[in-house]
């Protein structure tokens, strides 16, 4: 197949683009760079069936010949970096949602929106099932990025409705592993960089709040059996096992040998308090579980941030 990836630069395409071309697939790859990097994609750049376009998606794309999938995998994802660009992060997931979903339209294209559990805010909902309305507060300092992807679903369900476009919504529950940016701000990266430098942890607030977190090669395994599914609607993919941020930090210590200690810092307003995916539509319509334990998932990770 002739492939379009968007935000192939990033940590969740970069490793999707590889297991593309592993299949055997062309991939055209573009990324305007704010958050991807170019290490991201060394180990496949020059495959012959890759191409890189420096190119943000909020643009018109133009794209030659045939396109089988349209894959829109940028945005801003760290709430440190929507934080930092909420203009941006709005307009990938509103603008970059419309553009891509026109090339499909274009393109005849099967065509894949990267959702999020942050579309459930901070849930009253415990798991967190697919049919949960969600809790997002719409000004508040997260909502340039929960509102962006909840009107990505909205816009890429009406292009399915209205123009027959044969849809994949992933909700993506917090994913991790090798090629997170050491300065993504997201927790594992910047715990397991914290432990390697002999640095304080930083645990906002008690550190009671919990996550479910996936490592990358489930997430990648989920994201291709959706695709080859027929489920056009929303699909949770994580893992629901769920720690709390304080144990997080007491295994990455613990597993990084480290001599680190933990510091307390002030809880970001609004951070959701609990969050855990239900993945009972996703064991049912794709077959798929998560097979990759925390520990082991956060062992390759502090290798790769070691080197
Ligand atoms: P990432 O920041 O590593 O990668 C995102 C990529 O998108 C980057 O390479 C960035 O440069 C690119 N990008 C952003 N805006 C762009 C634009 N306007 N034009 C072109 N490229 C642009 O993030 P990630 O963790 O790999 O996330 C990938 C996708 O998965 C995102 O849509 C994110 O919202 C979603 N997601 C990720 C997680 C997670 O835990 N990693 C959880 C939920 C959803
Ligand atoms: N967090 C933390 N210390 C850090 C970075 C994050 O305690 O240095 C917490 C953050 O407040 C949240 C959890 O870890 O409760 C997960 O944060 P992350 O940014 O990885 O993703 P989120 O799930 O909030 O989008």
């Amino acid at each position: 197949m002739r492939i379009l990836v968007t935000g192939g630069a990033g940590f969740i395409g970069s490793h999707f683009c590889e297991f593309l071309l592993e299949e055997g697939h062309e991939v055209i790859c573009l990324d305007n760079m704010v958050s991807g990097t170019d290490s991201n994609m060394e180990d496949f750049f020059y495959h012959e069936d890759f191409t890189f376009h420096e190119h943000d998606v909020t643009e018109y794309i133009h794209v030659h010949g045939y396109l089988d999938w349209v894959l829109h995998l940028a945005s801003l994802a760290s709430p440190v970096f929507y934080r930092d660009y909420p203009i941006k992060t709005l307009k990938v997931g509103a603008l970059g949602t419309h553009k891509t979903l026109g090339l499909a339209k274009a393109k005849d294209a099967k065509y894949l929106f990267a959702s999020t559990s942050e579309v459930y805010g901070d849930p009253e909902v415990h798991p967190q099932p697919e049919e949960y309305r969600g809790n997002v507060n719409p000004v508040g300092p997260r909502s340039c990025y929960d509102e962006s992807k909840r009107y990505g679903e909205a816009v890429t369900m009406s292009y399915h409705r209205k123009h027959g476009i044969d849809t994949r919504i992933p909700r993506i529950f917090n994913t991790f592993g090798t090629r997170m940016r050491d300065d993504d701000g997201r927790v594992i990266p910047t715990f397991i960089v914290q432990a390697l430098n002999g640095d304080d942890l930083t645990v906002h607030g008690d550190g009671s709040q919990t996550r479910s977190f996936c490592y990358i090669d489930d997430m990648v395994e989920g994201l291709w059996k959706l695709m080859n599914s027929e489920v056009n609607e929303p699909v949770n993919l994580g893992n629901p096992e769920e720690v709390t941020i304080l144990e997080l930090a007491e295994k990455i210590i613990d597993l990084t040998g480290s001599g680190s200690g933990i510091t307390h810092e002030p809880l970001p307003e609004e951070d959701p308090e609990r969050r855990k995916p239900d993945i009972s539509k996703a064991k049912e319509t794709l077959e798929w579980k998560p097979e990759i334990e925390l520990e082991d998932g956060l062992e390759k990770t502090i290798r790769f941030f070691a080197k």
